[in-house]
C-alpha cells in the first residue's frame, strides 16, 4: 500500500499533517462516512482539527481525483477513498452503504451526440442481509 504522503505529492498537494491524517484515515475505512463522522473520529487524537479543515481537505482530495463523492439524497455527502470502478448498495433499514465490487455498467452509448462521460455512479437502494433477516 503506498503511503498516504506520496499520494498526496504525486498530485501536488502538499502533505500537510491535517491532509495526511484526512486520507489515511479514509483510506482506513469502508463505512463511506460523512464530513461530520470523519471530523468526529479524527478529533480525538487531532484536537486541533476543525471541521472546516476536513471539509476543505475532502473538497481537495475530490477535486485531484482521491477520494469520490456520493449522494444518496440524504442531505449530506459522503466519501469513499476507492476510487475504482464499483457501484454502491444503500440499505434503507439500517442505513449502511455497501461496495459491490462491480464495475457500473458501460453508459457511453445511451449519450446523444456532443455530450461526454466523465463518471458514472450507480446506487442501488434496498436491504442489506442482516436488516432482511437472512
Ligand atoms: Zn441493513
Ligand atoms: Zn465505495
Amino acid at each position: 500500500m503506498k503511503q498516504t504522503a506520496d499520494i498526496l505529492t504525486s498530485k501536488g498537494i502538499r502533505p500537510s499533517v491535517q491532509r495526511v491524517t484526512v486520507l489515511h484515515y479514509l483510506r482506513g475505512v469502508k463505512t463511506h462516512p460523512t464530513v461530520d463522522t470523519i471530523y468526529q473520529d479524527l478529533l480525538p487524537e487531532n484536537p486541533s482539527l476543525s471541521r472546516t479543515t476536513v471539509y476543505n481537505t475532502l473538497q481537495l482530495l475530490s477535486d485531484n481525483g482521491l477520494v469520490l463523492t456520493l449522494d444518496f439524497g440524504e442531505g449530506y455527502l459522503r466519501y469513499d477513498a476507492d476510487c475504482s470502478p464499483h457501484c454502491h448498495f444503500k440499505c434503507k433499514c439500517c442505513g449502511n452503504v455497501f461496495d459491490l465490487m462491480s464495475p457500473p455498467p458501460d453508459c457511453s452509448n445511451m449519450l446523444p451526440q456532443g455530450f461526454n462521460l466523465s463518471a458514472v455512479q450507480l446506487s442501488l437502494f434496498g436491504t442489506c442481509p442482516k436488516c432482511s433477516g437472512h
